[in-house]
């Protein structure tokens, strides 16, 4: 497999932090949610022992948990942070949520660059498409690799669970809208990578996810 990817467990929120490396050791990291001074050190050590270049930070989405190594990455690698454009309003409110969750959020960035449904991203030989799928949060979205057979869900969806909606701007229906029409379509084979908890694949979760039942 010409991508290999890393798994993070981060904050009390247990975010899983996904640093995606290709063989020419470019890595994507995914939802920075490193947030204590010993998570970020783990990350960045993890980064400079396997001597990868950071070249892209995505969010699945903007909620506080997935967010909060946002600063850090910017800090530490200088790299573009992507997020979806509908996200950004809930982003501007983030030091809210923060102090509601009882977190210390010091700095907020607005991201470099937005993305969009079907975009296409680059790294190494393997190519990152967008897959737009609101009702979780607003903007969220969630990454396919096709060729590696493998998709990054976010909170959108769970190993035997989906993302919960009575947050601001969830959307039970739309949620499942989006499931429905942008992941269990994927082949049965491909390996689900979600925000929280373990790894699936879209063909157990389209027969066993009570929630899609
Ligand atoms: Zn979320
Ligand atoms: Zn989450």
């Amino acid at each position: 497999m010409p991508l290999h990817i890393h798994t993070f467990v981060f904050n009390d929120f247990g975010v899983n932090t996904y640093v995606l490396e290709a063989d020419n050791r470019e890595c994507i990291i995914v939802d920075a949610a490193c947030h204590s001074a010993n998570e970020e050190a783990t990350l960045s050590g993890f980064i400079s022992s396997k001597k990868l270049k950071p070249i892209l930070h995505i969010s699945t989405h903007p909620h506080i948990d997935h967010i909060l190594g946002s600063a850090f990455i910017k800090r530490e690698y200088n790299i573009p942070w992507l997020m979806h454009a509908e996200g950004t309003t809930l982003l501007k409110q983030s030091p809210m949520f923060a102090s509601m969750f009882g977190l210390e959020l010091s700095e907020i960035n607005l991201p470099d660059r937005f993305i969009s449904d079907n975009e296409k991203i680059d790294i190494g030989d393997s190519v990152c498409e967008i897959l737009f799928t609101p009702g979780h949060a607003p903007g969220s979205v969630c990454l396919y690799f096709a060729a590696e057979k493998l998709v990054i869900t976010g909170d959108v969806l769970f190993c035997g669970s989906i993302g919960r909606t009575d947050l601001p701007g969830g959307n039970t229906q739309t949620l499942l809208n989006s499931i429905a029409e942008k992941l269990l379509v994927l082949p049965n084979d491909t390996k689900v990578y979600p925000g929280h908890g373990p790894t699936s694949t879209i063909g157990s979760e389209k027969n066993e996810n009570p929630y899609l039942m």
